[in-house]
Parts: C-alpha cells; structure tokens; sequence
C-alpha cells in the first residue's frame, strides 16, 4: 500500500523535496501523497520531522 500523511504533518515540504516520483504535494493544512503515483520507497517518513508519513 502507498503511503499516506497523517494530520501531525506541519507542512514543512521537506518531503515533497524528497519524493522521486513527485507524488506529494501541499494539500489543505497538510501535505498529501498520491496513492497512484507513490512507489513506498519511504523517503518521505526518513525526512519528516514529525513521523507523519505512514505505510498504509
Ligand atoms: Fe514519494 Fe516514496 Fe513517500 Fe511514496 S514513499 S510518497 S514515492 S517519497
Ligand atoms: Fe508534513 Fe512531514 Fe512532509 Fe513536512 S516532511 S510536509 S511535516 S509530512
């Protein structure tokens, strides 16, 4: 399953940054990952400050 960014997200956009396939963008209060596009490299949860991405 792709990973999803739960509402502990500060929106910092780090991991935005870091995604390579571009899946995360800034949603409303929190960034949002695009379950269709996300390949679970994880490097999302590496860089998140508040562990906010998760595995779904
Ligand atoms: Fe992007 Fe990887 Fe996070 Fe999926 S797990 S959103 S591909 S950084
Ligand atoms: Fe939110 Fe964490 Fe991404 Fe920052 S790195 S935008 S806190 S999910």
């Amino acid at each position: 399953m792709a990973y999803q960014i739960s509402d502990a997200c500060v929106s910092c956009g780090a991991c935005a940054a870091e995604c390579p396939v571009s899946a995360i963008t800034e949603g409303d209060g929190k960034y949002v990952i695009d379950a269709d596009t996300c390949i679970e490299c994880g490097a999302c949860a590496g860089v998140c400050p508040v562990g906010a991405p998760e595995q779904a």
